[in-house]
């Protein structure tokens, strides 16, 4: 397992990561990309969203991490 992590309040809504990976991104109404299925926390810069995800969808992920303009997606290994 690896932990998906989105910093969303440097999103700045371009779309790739939820042309790249639908299954774990999506498009809100506010023009940012959500964290499919995540937990969300209020942190000092903004809401950060994590969840797991299994070694299957690490390149998936990856892909949408490399796409991101602005280095906001973060496929980490777990604690
Ligand atoms: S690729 Fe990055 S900037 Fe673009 S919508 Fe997704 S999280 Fe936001």
């Amino acid at each position: 397992m690896r932990i998906l992590m989105h910093e969303r309040w440097k999103c700045i809504g371009c779309g790739a990561c939820a042309a790249v990976a639908p299954d774990f991104w999506e498009m809100s109404d506010d023009g940012n990309a959500d964290l499919i299925d995540c937990k969300k926390e209020d942190v000092d810069e903004g809401i950060k969203e994590t969840r797991q995800i299994q070694d299957k969808d690490v390149d998936e992920n990856q892909n949408a991490a490399d796409s991101c303009p602005v280095e906001c997606i973060h496929v980490n290994d777990e604690d």
